[in-house]
């Protein structure tokens, strides 16, 4: 195994942290805090605060088994990481904008705040499992501990928090963890520096033809590689955090480890059985069944 690692039994993992939507203890806030706009991910227009005419009363959606077929594309794809039974079960202590509405406004505001922060845990309780970044554990820890302090924030301090500040603090620990992981991995494996130069940060591979490209510890940071055919390509040791996945072809790729992966840019992409994924990601269903 080259990097992912567990260090010891307290290092907080993405299962203990619950960094996975849990639909079920959740009041669909993803469905009622978070506007769309008719486009080719939404059939309609539907702004903040307002619950999405398909949300039933049970909080689930009442369209789940048609979305694409309906038009609503983006909701397959989005992830909260977690943040919507965090807000619903302990922010709000498990009470709905439903049952308690005077709190709705407030409770749909801490939702995208509390997803950022779900966001962050994600990628810092990866950097702790990266072997090459050790030296870094002690400051990824308190950035940690420090997250998830502010997941436990009463709703009113969590308006008030300036949340972009926070990222900042986190990014440029993210980014040496990154230098440290592809560094060590591709000096010791001889990758070629070409690609880790021509790439970089918001690469712009919208439609690149990269079938079978060795991709192994490039810098894929924020790129957009929207339709890329990334058929059978070696993305291992890649950072890909921010990285546009959408209608992307990953078939047969090896994402197995890839630094900073989400869900989310999955569900946004094409692939097939065959793509080989982290363990703590899924194979979209459509990937699987051909649902589109
Ligand atoms: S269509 Fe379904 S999943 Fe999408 S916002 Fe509406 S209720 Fe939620």
């Amino acid at each position: 195994m080259l990097h992912h690692q567990e260090y010891s039994k307290s290092v907080p993992t993405r299962s203990t942290l619950n960094l996975k939507a849990d639909c079920e203890r959740c009041f669909g806030l993803c469905c009622v805090a978070l506007p769309y706009s008719a486009s080719a991910d939404f059939a309609t227009d539907k702004d903040a605060g307002v619950p999405c005419s398909h949300l039933q009363t049970n909080f689930r959606c009442g369209v789940h088994d048609r979305l694409k077929q309906l038009g609503y594309r983006g909701c397959t794809v989005y992830d909260c990481f977690g943040a919507g039974q965090q807000v619903s079960q302990n922010t709000f202590n498990e009470q709905s904008w439903r049952q308690t509405p005077e709190t709705a406004k407030q409770m749909f505001e801490v939702f995208p705040i509390m997803r950022q922060l779900y966001e962050m845990l994600w990628y810092l309780s990866e950097a702790l499992t990266l072997e090459p970044a050790c030296s870094l554990h002690t400051d990824i820890q308190i950035a940690l501990d420090e997250t998830m302090h502010l997941t436990n924030l009463d709703p009113d301090s969590l308006i008030q928090l300036d949340v972009a500040a926070h990222r900042a603090h986190i990014n440029p620990l993210l980014l040496q963890v990154s230098e440290l992981v592809r560094n060590e991995g591709s000096g010791r494996d001889k990758v070629p520096s070409l690609h880790r130069k021509t790439l970089g940060r918001g690469a712009d591979l919208i439609g690149a033809k990269l079938k079978g490209a060795n991709l192994r510890y490039a810098n894929l940071r924020g790129a957009y590689l929207i339709a890329a055919d990334l058929r059978d390509a070696d993305l291992r040791g890649a950072d890909v955090i921010g990285a546009d996945f959408r209608d992307a072809d990953l078939s047969g790729a090896d994402l197995t480890e890839s630094i900073f992966l989400t869900q989310l840019q999955l569900n946004a992409a094409k692939g097939s059985e065959s793509t080989k994924l982290p363990p703590s990601l899924v194979h979209p269903m459509h990937w699987i069944v051909n649902c589109s």
